[in-house]
């Protein structure tokens, strides 16, 4: 297991990390199996979604803070309960085939680490499996 740190710099944010989770593919030397991603956070997430274009990753976080607005009468405490909201949405785990020592992504696809309450540092574990 890998743990890639990530260094987040707005409150709200989609980083691209496919490069790293590429690197970290082709350091494990594993040619054919799976890549297992998980984000040990309860206000972080992880997606798949489109690279290219980055309209794409500015509609998803506007869209998510239209249905889930920062202040909405919310229980928990602590101030972030959307954080919490949006990273239940998009997920904690992601899983990309290996082929040939590569990731398997569609031509548009990119990896995004989601961050919904940041700025922070944070982590991203990484597991390559033959
Ligand atoms: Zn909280």
């Amino acid at each position: 297991m890998k743990k890639l740190s990530v260094r987040t710099s707005s409150q709200i944010e989609m980083l691209d990390i496919t490069s790293q989770i590429e690197k970290v593919v082709e350091e494990s030397g594993i040619t054919e199996g799976v890549c297992y991603l998980f984000v040990p956070h309860t206000t972080a997430a992880v997606t798949i979604n489109e690279g290219a274009d980055p309209s794409v990753k500015s509609d998803i976080l506007k869209e998510l803070d239209k249905n889930i607005p920062l202040q909405d009468n919310y229980q928990h405490r602590e101030g972030n309960a959307a954080a919490h909201i949006k990273a239940s949405i998009i997920g904690s785990t992601e899983i990309v085939p290996v082929d040939s020592g590569r990731l398997v992504l569609g031509t548009w696809q990119s990896i995004f680490f989601c961050e919904f309450d940041g700025p922070r540092t944070r982590s991203v574990l990484v597991k390559v499996m033959g």
